[in-house]
């Protein structure tokens, strides 16, 4: 086994990730810098967000404003203070990424366009037609590429955090190419590892979203923070889950059941289609169990109708989204509604972090999806992931920076490297059990889909976590086919559903006891939200039994808990 080593070590090639890396290079060029990532690094998830980044850019809008949309679309779970400074740091990002390249969208007078998005009160989602992700992710990658300080391990899988005394000292990596695990010796490490929606099967994400660096943090002793806070899209594209975006709406579409009816109106009269995503998705989802979606060969959905933006404006503006209802439902959006249903989208819930971005372990911190800063509580506003990526990617990177230059390497005790390697290569690669990876992970998506979905109920929750705490149990039988060590998809395969099976665990066992509706957990057995005994966040701590439950306050600076309609 070698031991590589370098300052700081990023997790993650992700917006997030490439954000940091990019930040921490620019504050010193004394610092070397690694950036590991399991898949090439424009294949990371955030390539595929596609309306746009949220920040305030014209007169008529206010950071104010910003911040208050963010507020009351988390139903008042998000502390205030950091949504303060998010609002106020994202137009910086905007007009950094345009001087590094960003071919953002332009109004007819050149300047950056921005779009209506669902719970803003502004059109403040600036965009670069409906590949906002694509276009972020390939500058910052080519800006990360320029500096001699990054160092880029593709097709390198984390496995684990190395901590001692309270101090994260390492990780250990596999490089998929050669199979070999190594130990990566840093001052610092960054966790931007994304999202883990793919404990569900209906999702609008990549088959990557394993949730990978939430369970290793959680795993070596960081809480995990308001993980029952789970956002499902309401535009997932009928069959298969792939993202239609809200921009689709933002741009004018109409959300239609089989009476031909815009039901919106019964549901957010005022803001109708562009209302929050967990409001939205609710509603549809009501609409579907009334017996009012269409019907397909897939189940129940609903239409989304954008005929009257006309063809000129669907290609100039939605292109992706054109070509994705075409070949992937057989349907033109030109002349066709496109059938669509809620779909299992972000984790608002991650590593808990504060506005630093430090988690309570030394030298480690969290940015991006896989973190929770707490800016958006119970659910997030559309094109404000992107932002955060941008924003507290530039905080990590920087922070990291500053601890890298003011902290000396850790040696790495062996046995812990050594304890790792049995782990992987002798526990679950050379386990002979009868259980299939694939078996185990479909059953606890289906767990998940019905019974830790839109609406989630007491006893489904307990049945829940029982029949999932079983499967875990499975999973200590299970046989990787492959035994070989070259790009081993199927040890990969087995490793992320180890760490998706803790999270799948620690999101039920925190919405259980939650016994309210709030923002996306919504639990008809409760349905009001309960700011005496609930405006908190859930911090869950990893024990061999099973998640242990604390609760931290929400921080309130000017905006108090108030009604939330639209
Ligand atoms: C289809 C879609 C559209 C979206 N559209 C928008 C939008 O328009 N606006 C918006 O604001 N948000 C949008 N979002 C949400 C947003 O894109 C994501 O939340 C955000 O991009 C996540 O970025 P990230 O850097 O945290 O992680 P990711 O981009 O998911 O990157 C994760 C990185 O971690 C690496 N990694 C993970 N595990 C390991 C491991 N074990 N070892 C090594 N490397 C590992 C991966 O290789 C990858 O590089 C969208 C999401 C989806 C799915």
């Amino acid at each position: 086994m070698e031991t590589l080593t370098h300052d700081i070590v990023i997790v993650g090639a992700g917006l997030a990730g490439l954000r940091a890396a990019v930040a921490a290079a620019e504050f010193s060029s004394k610092i070397d810098i690694a950036v590991i990532s399991k898949v090439y690094p424009v294949r990371s998830h955030s390539v595929c967000a596609q309306g746009g980044t949220a920040a305030v850019l014209r007169e008529g809008d206010s950071n104010d404003l910003h911040a208050w949309d963010t507020v009351k679309g988390s139903d008042f779970l998000a502390d205030q203070d950091i949504v303060e400074f998010f609002v106020k740091q994202a137009p910086e990002e905007i007009v950094t990424l345009e001087h590094w390249g960003c071919p953002w969208s332009r109004t007819d007078d050149g300047k950056i366009n921005q779009r209506p998005f669902g719970g803003h009160s502004f059109p403040r989602a600036c965009f670069a037609a409906d590949m906002t992700g694509f276009h972020e992710m390939h500058t910052l990658y080519g800006k990360a590429t320029a500096y001699d300080n990054i160092k880029f391990y593709d097709e390198w899988f984390v496995t684990s955090l190395i901590v001692e005394d309270n101090v994260a000292k390492g990780l250990t990596v596999i490089n998929l190419k050669t199979g070999d695990m190594h130990a990566f010796r840093t001052k610092a490490i960054i966790m931007a590892t994304g999202g883990y929606a793919r404990i569900y099967e209906f999702t609008t994400f990549s088959h990557t979203a394993t949730g990978d660096g939430m369970t290793i943090a959680y795993r070596a002793g960081v809480p995990l923070k308001d993980m029952e806070f789970i956002q499902f899209h309401p535009t997932g594209l009928v069959p298969s889950g792939i993202l239609i975006t809200g921009g689709a709406r933002g741009e004018g579409g109409y959300l239609i059941n089989a009476k031909g009816e815009r039901f919106m109106k019964r549901y957010a009269p005022e803001k109708m289609e562009l209302a929050p995503r967990d409001i939205v998705s609710r509603a549809e989802t009501t609409e579907i169990q009334e017996g009012l979606g269409l019907e397909s060969p897939y189940g129940p959905y609903i239409a989304l109708d954008l005929r009257h933006l006309g063809e000129e404006k669907i290609n100039e503006r939605l292109p992706l989204i054109r070509d994705v209802a075409i070949k992937l439902s057989g349907v033109d959006p030109v002349k066709e509604p496109i059938p669509i249903r809620p779909a299992a989208h972000y984790s608002m819930g991650g590593i808990h972090a504060n506005i630093k971005t430090e988690t309570p372990l030394s030298g480690f911190y969290a940015a991006g999806e896989c973190s929770c800063l707490n800016v958006h509580g119970a659910n997030r506003l559309g094109t404000n992931s992107t932002t955060d990526c941008l924003v507290f990617g530039t905080v990590a990177g920087e922070e990291a920076a500053k601890y890298a230059l003011s902290n000396s390497f850790r040696e790495i005790p062996r046995e812990k490297i050594l304890t790792e390697e049995r782990r992987v290569f002798d526990e679950i690669l050379g386990r002979e059990g009868d259980e299939r990876v694939s078996v185990i992970r479909d059953e606890m998506r289906r767990i998940m889909s019905e019974k830790m979905w839109v609406f989630r109920k007491g006893d489904e929750l307990e049945s829940a976590l029982k029949e999932l705490r079983n499967l875990k149990e499975r999973f200590k039988n299970i046989r990787v086919e492959d035994k070989g060590r070259t790009f081993n998809t199927g040890l990969v395969a087995a490793l992320q559903l180890d760490f998706t099976l803790d999270l799948a665990e620690v999101t039920i066992a925190g919405a259980l006891p939650r016994t309210e509706s709030r923002g996306a957990h919504s639990r008809p057995d409760y349905p009001k939200r309960d700011d005496e005994n609930w405006l908190k966040h859930t911090l869950a701590y990893y024990t061999k039994e099973g998640p242990r439950l604390e609760y931290i306050p929400v921080t309130i600076t000017k905006w108090p808990p108030a009604v939330r309609a639209y």
